[in-house]
């Protein structure tokens, strides 16, 4: 495969939060809402303002909630490596103030109430959901998806070691022990279209949000959720990295596992990066393997932010290859996380099986203000800020530069002259003007002068209500009031 390179790329993370909702009894215990119970809690103000639980956002993320799943947030399209960290964060805040209101509502009700929002990607009963990353490419002739798995998969089955969030998995007697990646113990094959049940590295459903003759979604889903903002960086830059490399025609044939499944779980159980897995070539390392994708795309990062995350990159690999984890500890996920566990056992001398480990690392992940581990680190100033808070404030209101910037323009001039729209990635309906449509395949685009003529009409033209309301797959989506 020769592949095409995209100078610019749209890529977008999605995240699914674990919810926790506990309510003080008149007994004086905590009682747990049900996932169910909670989720429609936490979205009872999208509900009320949208009529609806699945919505794209002003800054043109989408948030959503599937009956009996996790709240899931989904950036906009973004262009640089920077605005996604910052449209991921952001998705954090929004999340966080609907749990805020959740606590203020139940308290008008006379109810104490405590909510947690886990960033992470395992529950207690083993359940795993993943963060997907998304990355336009130019489609291939032929199946130029499979190709391209198979090329990242070194790459993909080794990356927990720069930018893993870290688990204590705990055996059936409670036992604990540190693996690098959450996702390691269920990933199996290169590639494939399930999401939940075969679990690939790389999901081939053939969505492109975009111009289906000229692009495709290259859809990562054996990542981490990601908290230090430098994690995140540094797991969707040396993944853009590879993909250039990529896409010029580079190949590491040597540095492909022979089998993934076996490949990521030896890589998850391996603090030093040293231990050894099957190539189809021969032995491998996550060490060898890293450092060879590290060597290999030094000439792609051509701009700012590219050579930081190549910078950030090589800091880490040198930092695990001389055993000096400390050093990274403010850059990445599973480092800052094994620090503090290793810490806790060492003041309190807590055996492997305490189960006080097991609920630091949860409590590690809760991205609420004030309570979880990670974001109090950042806030003491222990961990590295990509994007300054600043950034991710504007995050939560204002889209990046790319399609979104169209996105949000459209539903904001919807919502204010309180017209009937529906909006997904692509198209942008407004269902009470006659021909009320608009299709804007390229992702990056933030011009497009239909666009600009239906926010106008929305301004100026009275409501056609002869006009049938369309139905949308995703079913009505409107703005939330978050
Ligand atoms: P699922 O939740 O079942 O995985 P999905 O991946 O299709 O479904 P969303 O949760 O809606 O859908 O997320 C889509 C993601 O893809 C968003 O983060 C969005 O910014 C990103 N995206 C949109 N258009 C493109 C594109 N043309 N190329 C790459 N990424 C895109
Ligand atoms: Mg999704
Ligand atoms: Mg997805």
């Amino acid at each position: 495969m020769g592949g095409t390179a995209l100078s610019v790329r749209a890529h977008g993370l999605e995240t699914e939060y674990g919810l926790q909702v506990r309510v003080l009894t008149a007994s004086g215990r905590w009682r747990r809402l049900g996932s169910d119970e909670a989720g429609e809690a936490l979205f009872a103000p999208v509900a009320e303002a949208n009529r609806a639980t699945n919505v794209y956002l002003r800054n043109g993320g989408r948030l959503y909630l599937d009956v009996g799943s996790h709240p899931e947030y989904a950036t906009a399209e973004c262009a640089t490596i920077g605005d996604l960290v910052a449209q991921d964060r952001a998705g954090d805040v929004v999340v966080d103030q609907l749990a805020d209101r959740l606590v203020e509502h139940l308290a008008d009700q006379g109810e104490q109430a405590r909510v947690s929002v886990f960033k992470n990607n395992v529950d207690s009963h083993g359940n795993s959901w993943g963060s997907h990353e998304n990355y336009q490419v130019a489609r291939e002739p032929g199946d130029g998806v499979d190709e391209l798995a198979d090329a990242l998969s070194g790459f993909l089955v080794t990356r927990q070691l720069t930018s893993g969030a870290g688990h204590w998995e705990r055996d059936r007697l409670g036992v604990g022990r540190f693996l690098l990646s959450q996702r390691a113990a269920h990933m199996w094959d290169p590639v494939g279209t399930a999401t939940t049940r075969s679990r690939p590295l790389v999901n081939t459903r053939d969505e492109p949000h975009a111009d289906p003759a000229r692009h495709r979604r290259l859809h990562v889903i054996c990542g981490d959720s990601t908290l230090i903002d430098a994690t995140t960086a540094l797991r969707v830059g040396s993944t853009e990295l590879v993909l250039r490399a990529i896409e010029a025609g580079q190949r590491l044939d040597a540095m492909v596992p022979a089998d993934t499944g076996p490949a990521i779980r030896a890589v998850a159980g391996d603090v030093t990066g040293r231990v050894r897995f099957d190539g189809r070539a021969g032995q491998l390392t996550a060490l060898d393997v890293q450092r060879a994708w590290w060597q290999l795309t030094a000439p792609f990062a051509d701009d700012d932010e590219l050579r930081r995350v190549h910078e950030t990159w090589g800091r880490v690999l040198d930092a695990v290859q001389d055993d000096r984890l400390d050093e990274v500890a403010h850059l990445v996920d599973w480092v800052a996380k094994r620090r503090v566990l290793l810490a806790e056992q060492g003041r309190r001398g807590l055996r492997a099986d305490d189960p006080r480990l097991a609920q630091i690392d949860l409590v590690w992940h809760d991205i609420r203000s004030g309570q979880g581990l990670c974001r109090l680190a950042e806030a003491r100033g222990q961990v590295e800020r990509w994007v300054g808070a600043d950034v991710v404030r504007r995050a939560v209101d204002q889209p990046p530069v790319t399609r979104a910037a169209l996105r949000s323009r459209f539903v904001t001039a919807a919502q204010q002259n309180q017209r009937q729209y529906t909006v997904d990635w692509m198209r942008f309906t407004c269902h009470d003007l006659a021909d009320g449509h608009a299709s804007v395949p390229d992702p990056l685009c933030a011009q497009d002068v239909v666009v600009d003529e239906l926010v106008a009409r929305m301004a100026s033209e009275p409501r056609t209500s002869a006009m049938r309301r369309v139905a949308d797959p995703r079913g009505p989506e409107m703005p939330p009031v978050v």
